[in-house]
């Protein structure tokens, strides 16, 4: 048993001691103070708690009303004892409810109190006295006071703040939700988060909330989530665990903040970024192609999905060599099947502006425009045609101004088209129309080529007939007719014109090679005697010259078209000889491996510059200046160059300008098969 007395409601101390009620009711170990007056309003018990409360031991039967010290009306005014809760209960007989006092304890703290007296009658209905209870309300008051303090700085707060149950259920949704999402509080209270995650990014919530499980903190992770009218909203959030009085992880509150401009801006910098880059790579395309087709395509290609058209064309008015102008035209998103069957654009009132080159038309929806067909029987786009409401046409000049053609994008929906999209499309058009005029320059290149070629088979074909005639009838002449005054002249006769023959059947070769008729034969033939045959040959008609031939190799079976290999060391040997005019020596290596024979043919002549070493092997290349005297073709090296090739070897040449050239030639011994010509 306590100090403090026990409650026994038929105390004796004051004038009435018949209280009614329960005896023997031990309050003493109540959480909460409570004490009871007699109807006089002395106090007549208390328990530990109300002690603990006052700070104080009242005394029993002379403190009236109220065991505190000093008490306070809540604005801090003292207050007369007499005016308390308690007194006002035994003076009037009833309850009192909703008062706050502050009671001040005579260590000078205070607490803030809610009595709750209530009177108690006997069994005649009169005032026996009354029981008080006495509830602390200083903490909870704060705690109060600092919920609303919170709860005010979470509805202004510009950032969005909810809060979460661990299972997701929504607990709290400020203003700032309220306006980002576009769900009330009350739409949003109770629902569970997914409510405003995007369906493809729900594993983000499982995500979340296991870190949170785990007291982790989410910082600012970069999402989307849904608002209530479907927009997708990029947010950057950071969720923290919710902890309870007892330390227990009990949900997550997370404040979003809406990111949508950062990403505006972001997206806007990749995409011009990305802009950047592939009009840098058709710029590249552009330049470096000379197909026309391709270019046409690429551009189309690339411009339709710059401006997200549903399918672009480009309409090219073209020139035929007859002088015949036609259409041509490159898509892209639509098969060529989907304008095939209509009339050429050219031919309506929308499309003329754009061939006219008087300008852009940008139109948001194009059925709409005064210069749309209204005649039958299409009115407007023809049954069947791409359904086009969004209009942009760019017409694509050449660098002389004249219209080549044009660009044409087309959307099912109105309005798909920006300004944006336009300067895109004016300056791809612009590089377009450079590469449009190279192409174009190109293909009437390659005509006059293919022209030339034809006409240099022809005309070597054409030679070639009457100069076997003519050596026929001078070999004859030599024998039938031989004295000494026009032998001599026969003779020269008899060289020029072998000269003249090994000229036209080397410009029929590359007639031949250009047409990709040029005949090898494979055989079985010996290198060695081969070289042997082409140095006797050269040497016959250079006999001042000292051509010597370094090889331990007596015999060489392989495989090959004797005549062309011949033909190609007569070609170097001439070179050698022709390119060398002050020395008279020719130095020929012949070795082998395993797998290939190498020919070097060395001369001390004026050599070639570094750069030449590999243009020399083209058609008609000469080297200029150096060798301006020495009469050629410039097609030997090129033949050469094309006979080991189709061999599977090799031909190059090394060489020190004014010192000499080393042209080496490899050659695979077992050739099973002579690579094909090339068409
Ligand atoms: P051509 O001798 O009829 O001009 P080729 O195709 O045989 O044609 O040779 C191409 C060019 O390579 C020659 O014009 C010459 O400038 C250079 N060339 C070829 N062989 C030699 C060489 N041995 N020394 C120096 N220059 C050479």
């Amino acid at each position: 048993m306590s100090d403090t007395p026990q409650l026994t409601l038929d105390a004796t101390m004051g004038k009435n001691h018949q209280i009614p009620v329960a005896k023997h009711f031990d309050f003493n170990h109540l959480p909460i103070a409570v004490y009871t007056c007699d109807n006089l309003g002395y106090i007549t018990s208390f328990n530990k708690a109300a002690e603990v409360l006052w700070g104080r031991k009242p005394e029993i039967g002379k403190d009236l009303w109220c065991g505190s010290w000093k008490i306070f009306h809540i604005n801090g005014e003292p207050m007369d004892l007499d005016t308390c809760p308690m007194a006002i209960t035994l003076r009037e007989g009833r309850a009192v409810e909703g008062k706050e006092i502050l009671i001040e304890r005579p260590d000078h703290t205070r607490v803030k109190v809610r009595p709750y007296p209530v009177p108690v009658f006997d069994e005649d209905g009169l005032l026996t006295g009354a029981i008080n209870t006495l509830v602390d309300i200083t903490n909870l008051t704060e705690g109060e006071e600092k919920r609303a303090i919170l709860a005010a700085i979470v509805d202004t707060s510009d950032d969005t703040i909810v809060s979460k149950t661990l299972q997701g259920i929504i607990t709290s949704w400020n203003k700032a939700a309220e306006k980002m999402f576009g769900y009330t509080e009350s739409e949003a209270l109770g629902k569970h988060i997914s409510l405003i995650i995007p369906h493809d990014r729900l594993d983000e919530e499982k995500h979340i909330i296991s870190e949170i499980s785990k007291g982790n903190i989410v910082d600012h992770f970069q999402t989307i989530r849904v608002a209530k009218d479907g927009r997708m909203i990029p947010i950057s959030v950071s969720v923290s665990p919710i902890i309870d009085n007892h330390g227990n992880i009990i949900g997550a509150s997370k404040i979003a903040r809406d990111v949508s401009e950062q990403h505006l801006a972001n997206e806007a910098a990749r995409r011009y970024t990305e802009r950047l880059e592939i009009i840098n790579a058709i710029t590249e395309t552009i330049s470096e192609e000379l197909d026309l087709n391709k270019i046409l395509q690429k551009v189309t290609d690339v411009t339709t999905r710059l401006t997200g058209a549903q399918f672009g064309a480009f309409f090219y008015n073209n020139v035929d060599a007859n002088g015949e102008s036609f259409m041509l035209y490159t898509l892209s998103g639509a098969p060529k099947e989907a304008f095939e069957k209509f009339d050429m654009p050219r031919n309506t009132e929308v499309f003329k502006t754009t061939f006219k080159g008087e300008g852009v038309v940008r139109v948001a929806d194009i059925t709409k425009d005064d210069r749309y067909g209204r005649s039958t029987p299409h009115h407007g786009m023809p049954y069947g045609h791409l359904p086009v409401v969004s209009y942009l046409a760019v017409p694509v000049a050449s660098r002389s101004g004249s219209v080549i053609g044009g660009l044409f994008f087309g959307h099912p929906e109105p309005d798909k088209f920006t300004a944006e999209h336009e300067d895109i499309v004016v300056s791809i058009a612009g590089q377009a129309a450079i590469g449009i005029d190279n192409a174009i320059l190109y293909e009437e290149v390659k005509t006059l080529n293919e022209k030339k070629d034809e006409f240099i088979g022809l005309a070597s074909h054409e030679l070639k007939t009457p100069l076997t005639s003519i050596s026929g009838y001078l070999q004859i002449i030599s024998r039938l007719n031989a004295n000494d005054n026009t032998q001599k002249f026969v003779d020269k006769t008899i060289q020029q014109v072998k000269k003249l023959t090994a000229l036209v059947s080397d410009l029929l070769d590359v007639s031949k090679i250009e047409a990709g008729k040029l005949q090898l034969d494979k055989e079985k033939f010996d290198i060695r005697a081969a070289v042997n045959n082409v140095i006797e040959l050269i040497h016959f008609s250079n006999i001042n010259y000292q051509i010597s031939l370094d090889t331990d190799i007596e015999s060489l079976i392989m495989n090959g078209d004797a005549d062309r290999i011949e033909q190609v060391l007569i070609n170097l040997l001439n070179n050698a000889i022709k390119y060398s005019p002050g020395s008279n020596k020719v130095e020929l290596s012949l070795s082998s491996t395993d797998s290939e024979v190498k020919i070097g043919v060395k001369d001390y002549g004026i050599g070639i510059a570094h750069d030449k070493l590999t243009k020399i092997f083209t058609r008609f290349y000469r080297v200029e200046g150096t060798n301006h005297t020495i009469s050629g073709l410039g097609i030997g090296l090129y033949l050469s160059d094309e006979i080991i090739t189709r061999h599977h070897g090799k031909l190059w040449v090394e060489s020190e300008l004014g010192k000499g050239s080393t042209f080496w030639l490899t050659l695979p011994l077992f050739n099973d098969t002579l690579l094909p010509e090339i068409n």
